[in-house]
């Protein structure tokens, strides 16, 4: 995909915006959406805004068939002087290669995928909602369109950025929450997609939420798909235990997605001196630290909710609550640092912000 000019078609149709209480996850969308396609022998060609519509895709098209797809999810938050900012999205379009690679999609050329989320964000700027806590949920995402049910790789793609205004996800504060330990089914394995951001990852994760929900809780806790031992990620986040003051992530391992935010929060506790380790970590040392008074914390990270605080986790018949069932220390400290680079009120000391 070379640098080409990105055509622009206007809506003759402005949308009504939502109310910001009405708001909620990823059901409005903003008036304009980009696309690029590709096909076999050209490459990406033809980039262009144009006004949010259907799609016309045949029903033969491979992503139905065989899951060729893959996506990501970031925001953009309204400042408190009337700017708008993009929190590391070079990660992101950097990120949906690697995924590319891993189901042999074509790259894209990531300069342009920035270039023109940049230009769809300037003019859907009034969608930016600037309610606190609020943001502007973009998801760009690539599907297999060639009309052929064989299997092998399609010759022709579509590379979509649509985007849509969000809610609060803390609109009382931020709550801690009740994780359920899944024991039979896996996200994920070792040489598998896990590290990569297929749409068919999300589909396989959908079962162990089913059970979650059906206990009462609101998350999977992952554990790997070999042994069932090892502590790889909670729902649609990374995770972190603070045990004995020192803060523990799994480390990455091929089954594991790369959390942007993850990396983030590894620099900002490197910065301010915190004992941070990335390793492997097993759901019994977490038991274990539990039962000898050092489990000080666990908490989730993602773009969607920055930080989610873990206040109960339900292994086998054991509930393990941790900090009372309250935010901590750490997990406060590092949503009010990352928000505040998201928003503007932080000095952005790591160049994060676009
Ligand atoms: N793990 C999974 C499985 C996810 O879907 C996400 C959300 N993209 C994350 C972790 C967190 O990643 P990020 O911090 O980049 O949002």
């Amino acid at each position: 995909m070379t640098m080409l000019e990105i055509k622009k078609e206007l809506t003759t149709q402005p949308k009504e915006k939502p109310a910001v209480d009405q708001l909620g996850f990823g059901q409005f969308f903003t008036d304009h959406m980009f696309i690029v396609d590709y096909t076999e022998g050209m490459g990406w060609h033809d980039p262009r805004i144009i006004p949010y519509q259907p799609l016309s895709i045949d029903p033969s098209a491979m992503v139905f068939h065989y899951g060729q797809a893959v996506f990501e999810g970031l925001k953009a938050y309204a400042t408190v002087d009337n700017g708008v900012l993009l929190f590391r999205p070079d990660r992101n379009f950097n990120r949906l290669n690697h995924s590319n690679e891993r189901i042999v999609i074509p790259a894209i050329d990531e300069e342009l995928a920035l270039e023109a989320l940049k230009q769809l964000v300037t003019l859907d700027r009034e969608w930016v909602p600037t309610a606190p806590g609020t943001s502007l949920y973009i998801r760009p995402f690539i599907i297999a369109t060639e009309p052929h049910l064989g299997v092998h790789p399609s010759n022709s793609y579509q590379f979509i950025i649509i985007m849509s205004p969000s809610g609060s996800y803390y609109k009382e504060g931020i709550n801690p929450v009740k994780i359920m330990v899944e024991q039979h089914f896996v996200r994920a394995v070792v040489g598998g997609t896990g590290e990569a951001k297929t749409a068919g990852n999300y589909a396989s994760a959908l079962k162990g939420q089913e059970i979650a929900h059906k206990e009462g809780y609101s998350q999977t806790l992952w554990l790997d798909g070999k042994e069932h031992r090892y502590i790889e990620e909670v729902g649609s986040m990374n995770i972190f235990f603070k045990i004995n003051g020192t803060v523990i992530t799994p480390a990455l391992n091929g089954s594991i997605l790369p959390g942007i935010t993850r990396d983030s929060m590894l620099h900002v506790l490197k910065a301010k001196n915190i004992p941070v380790e990335e390793r492997r970590i097993s759901i019994n040392e977490v038991v274990e630290a539990y039962h000898n008074g050092t489990l000080e914390e666990a908490f989730g990270t993602g773009t969607a909710a920055v930080i989610s605080p873990v206040g109960e986790l339900k292994w086998r018949d054991e509930k393990i609550l941790i900090n009372n069932g309250e935010i901590g220390e750490i997990s406060q400290m590092l949503y009010d640092t990352l928000t505040g680079i998201q928003n503007g009120t932080l000095e952005d000391s790591f160049g994060w912000t676009i």
